[in-house]
C-alpha cells in the first residue's frame, strides 16, 4: 500500500470518530455540572469530548476526576473558549489539548477574569440608569463561583420578566450597540494564540458564522488567526444551515487550516445536543489527528 493510501485511510478513522470539541458547564455558563455533562457525553457514546467554557479551566480537572472514578470510556481533552477582541468584534478563540496548569494560561485566565468583573460591573451600572437595579449581584448568585458572562444577566433580566426570552435580553439590552452593551476588554487573537500554543495546545475559530461577518469580513478574519499562528476553525456546528456548512468547509480548505467541530452545548434543548451532526468531510485534515498520534 503506498503511503498516500495509508494517509488517506488513516484520515478517514479520525474523521469518523465521534467526537465533540466545544461545550460549556456551571464553571461558566452552561447548565450542568462537569460530572452531569460528561454523563451525558458518555451516554451519547462520544469517544472524545472537550469542555470548552468561557475564560476558565475549572471544569477539566473535575470532569477528569469524574471519568477516574467511574471508570468511563470517555476520553477527556482539556480545553477553554478565550473571548478576545478584533477589529471591534468579539471574536471566541477555543484552545484545545494545552496543559491546564501552564502558568502562561493562568495569567491570561486571571486578567481575562478581571476584564469580565470589571465589564459586569459597568454592564449592571447601565442597567441600573435604565431601571434595573441590583443586577450585578442577581448575575454573581447565578454564576456562582464559575465564570460571569452576559448570559447570566440575560438570565437575570429574563426571571425578572423584563425580556420574553434570552435572546432579546441581548437584542434590547446588552448585545453590540445596545444601552447596557460595554466594550470589554478582551485580548486580542494574537494574545489567545500565542498563550494556547505556550501551553501545548491548538487554536480554532469558534462557531465562525455566528459574529455576523460578510464572507468578505471572514476572510479577513481567518488570514490575520492564520497570520498569528492559529490552527482550525470549527467548519460544522449545529446551528449552521447547509449554506454556511458549505462556506465554512470552504473557507477552512482554502487557507489551509484544520477542521474542528463542536456542538457549543450550553444546557439541553430541542435544537442541538452533543456530537450530534458534526461529521466531517473526508478531504479536511482534523485537529483530533494530533493527540490520536501521540501515545
Ligand atoms: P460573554 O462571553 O460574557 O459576552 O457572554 C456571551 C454568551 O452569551 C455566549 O457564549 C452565549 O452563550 C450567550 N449568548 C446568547 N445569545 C447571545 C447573543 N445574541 N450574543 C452574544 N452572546 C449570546
Ligand atoms: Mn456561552
Ligand atoms: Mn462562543
Ligand atoms: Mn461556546
Amino acid at each position: 500500500m503506498k503511503s498516500t493510501d495509508n494517509a488517506q485511510l488513516s484520515r478517514k478513522s479520525y474523521n469518523s470518530i465521534r467526537v465533540d470539541f466545544h461545550s460549556h458547564t456551571k464553571c461558566s455558563d452552561g447548565h450542568l455540572t462537569p460530572a452531569e455533562l460528561i454523563d451525558r457525553a458518555s451516554n451519547y457514546q462520544i469517544e472524545q469530548f472537550a469542555i470548552t467554557d468561557h475564560d476558565t479551566v475549572a471544569g477539566v480537572a473535575i470532569a477528569e476526576q469524574h471519568i477516574r472514578d467511574n471508570n468511563l470510556k470517555i476520553r477527556l481533552i482539556p480545553g477553554i473558549e478565550i473571548s478576545t477582541l478584533w477589529q471591534n468584534f468579539e471574536i471566541h478563540v477555543v484552545g484545545l489539548n494545552m496543559d491546564v496548569q501552564h502558568p502562561a494560561l493562568t495569567a491570561l485566565i486571571a486578567s481575562q477574569q478581571q476584564a469580565r468583573e470589571e465589564r459586569a460591573q459597568l454592564m449592571a451600572d447601565k442597567l441600573t440608569k435604565a431601571g434595573f437595579e441590583n443586577c450585578y449581584e442577581d448575575a454573581k448568585t447565578l454564576a456562582q463561583d464559575g465564570t460571569i458572562t452576559r448570559a447570566h444577566f440575560a438570565r437575570v433580566l429574563h426571571n425578572r420578566g423584563v425580556v420574553s426570552t434570552l435572546q432579546k435580553a441581548f437584542d434590547k439590552y446588552i448585545g453590540k450597540g445596545q444601552r447596557a452593551y460595554v466594550k470589554p476588554l478582551w485580548c486580542s487573537i494574537a494574545q489567545a494564540i500565542e498563550v494556547i500554543n505556550a501551553s501545548g495546545g491548538y487554536s480554532v475559530i469558534a462557531h465562525p458564522m455566528k459574529y455576523g461577518l460578510s464572507t468578505k469580513w471572514l476572510r479577513r478574519l481567518i488570514v490575520d488567526f492564520s497570520d498569528a499562528g492559529g490552527d482550525a476553525m470549527e467548519v460544522v456546528s449545529p446551528q449552521m444551515n447547509p449554506q454556511q456548512k458549505l462556506l465554512s468547509i470552504e473557507l477552512c480548505e482554502q487557507y489551509g487550516l484544520q477542521a474542528s467541530v463542536g456542538s457549543d452545548f450550553h444546557y439541553p434543548n430541542r435544537w442541538s445536543d452533543l456530537g450530534k451532526n458534526l461529521s466531517v468531510p473526508d478531504n479536511l485534515s482534523v485537529i483530533w489527528q494530533h493527540w490520536n498520534k501521540e501515545h
